[in-house]
């Protein structure tokens, strides 16, 4: 989605001071194991900062408000819209909004930090427009079938829900050329250290 026109005007991202701090954003189609992979990473790499987006869904059993994401109501989202203040954001599965609060990204990188942002292929497509030298990962699954075994497995959606999201996933795998790297998520061990060498490699060979 194209940021919103009523949007305040951003700095500019050179006018920022990004220390030796990397962003890294990684995307992927629904149910292809992002949140697990963020997880695994969280756990066995406490040095990556994650982004905490925002969104005006209601938390799932067990989500903490300020960790899992920040939850607000639909206006709030709107007037941090219009105050500049998100890095990016989207309507994804033509439902919640989500957005990356800007002001913690920047924090973090001035500080010479990585940060990692796990979010659509909306999202990135934007942070790509604002932030070119960003490291750019697409989470793939090993193939259609498996993807599709995943999202009925996990059963947390209905058979319309999962449609919709089966379509938007075909549009999302279909750009994964758009990215700078493709980790295919075989093992969750696997998966979570290539993307971890991945942010710690350089941009040597981008
Ligand atoms: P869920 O509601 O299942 O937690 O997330 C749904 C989708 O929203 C996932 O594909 C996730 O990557 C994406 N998402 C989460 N946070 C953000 C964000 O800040 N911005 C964007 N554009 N997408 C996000």
């Amino acid at each position: 989605m194209a940021a919103d026109a009523t949007a305040a005007p951003q700095p500019p991202h050179e006018a920022i001071d990004r220390g030796r701090g990397r962003l890294i954003v990684l995307a992927g189609p629904t149910a292809v194991g992002k949140g697990t992979i963020a997880e695994y990473v969280r756990t066995h790499f406490p040095g990556v900062w994650f982004s905490v987006s925002m969104t005006t869904r209601r938390p799932r059993p067990g989500e903490v408000d300020g960790v899992h994401y920040h939850f607000v109501e639909d206006h709030e989202f709107d007037r941090l819209v219009e105050a500049g203040q998100f890095l990016e954001h989207a309507v994804v599965h033509g439902a919640a909004k989500y957005g990356t609060p800007r002001g913690p990204v920047e924090r973090i990188i001035s500080s010479g930090r990585d940060a990692l942002l796990e979010i659509d292929l909306q999202g990135a497509r934007q942070v790509r427009e604002t932030w070119p030298d960003a490291l750019f990962v697409f989470l793939a699954p090993p193939s259609w079938d498996e993807l599709v075994r995943r999202l009925v497995g996990r059963g947390t959606e209905g058979e319309a829900e999962r449609e919709r999201r089966l379509a938007t996933a075909r549009a999302e795998l279909a750009a994964q050329s758009e990215f700078d790297e493709v980790v295919v998520n075989d093992d969750v061990r696997r998966a979570s250290e290539e993307l971890v060498s991945l942010m710690r490699s350089g941009r040597a060979d981008r």
